[in-house]
């Protein structure tokens, strides 16, 4: 018998809109998004310019909330959550991938994975350990002295991916992950996110890209800061 909470979302938004304060403008960001993801998704985001896909990601990944709206993770509202157990959610929970690595330079590649395990309290032996093993999943371990500032964009890429996943997060964000890459790395870093995913990650990947976000599960479009799915967007364009 399938459990009923196998059909209960990782991440709900209800009528969520963000609106920026710019100086004497408000800008809008998101406009009533309503969205379930899934344990197991892989959906990808995609989206004009400007149109709202980093506020999306930035709200599901607890670093910004929204001006109006609920969302919550496993069924629990995010806003009631004390500012101490947002930072240790976002840290056990939720891994980034953005298109610029955040790299630490003068670290080593290994030195830079084990970051997050750090901050988590873990000790030396098993940071070592479990860092060189996220180094491995992603075909990378050789380049674990190299200074980050000392790899390819495709490799930082994977340390970055790497570093994203060292705390087991169930949920991984990317968003335009490769943005910067050739396509050769791109479509490796597609087929590690695409591996993840099969062993049970939920990924949700931005991307401007429609033949990378043909290896999605799923694919919604924001525009002008409405989200709206396949069906709909097919519509609008006619
Ligand atoms: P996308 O990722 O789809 O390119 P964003 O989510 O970054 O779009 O931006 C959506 C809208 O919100 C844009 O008009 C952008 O200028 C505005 N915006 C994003 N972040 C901020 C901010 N911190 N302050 C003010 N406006 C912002
Ligand atoms: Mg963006």
């Amino acid at each position: 018998m399938e459990s009923a909470a196998a059909s209960e979302p990782l991440l709900r938004l209800r009528k969520v809109s963000k609106i920026y304060e710019a100086g004497a403008q408000a800008v809008v960001g998101l406009t009533d998004v309503d969205l379930d993801i899934f344990p197991g998704d892989f959906l990808a985001v995609m989206g004009p310019s400007g149109s709202g896909k980093s506020t999306l990601m930035n709200i599901l990944g607890c670093l910004d909330v929204p001006t109006s709206g609920a969302y919550e993770i496993k069924g629990g509202p995010v806003s009631s959550l004390s500012p101490e157990a947002l930072a240790s959610l976002r840290n056990r929970e939720i891994g980034f991938i953005f298109q610029v690595f955040h790299l630490l330079p003068r670290y080593t590649a290994q030195r830079n994975v084990e970051l997050p395990l750090l901050y988590a309290g873990v000790g030396r032996e098993e940071r070592s350990a479990r860092a060189l093993e996220a180094l491995r999943a992603v075909g990378i371990e050789d380049r674990k002295d190299h200074l980050s500032n000392q790899l390819s964009g495709g490799q930082k890429q994977k340390v970055a991916i790497a570093r994203a996943l060292v705390n087991r997060p169930a949920l991984l964000l990317a968003d335009e992950p490769t943005g910067n890459l050739d396509s050769k790395s791109g479509g490796e870093l597609l087929a590690i996110l695409a591996r993840l995913n099969a062993e049970g990650a939920t990924i949700v990947l931005v991307t401007h890209d429609l033949s990378i976000a043909r290896s999605a599960k799923k694919i919604v479009y924001i525009i002008d800061g409405r989200l709206v799915t396949s069906e709909k967007f097919r519509e609008m364009r006619g």
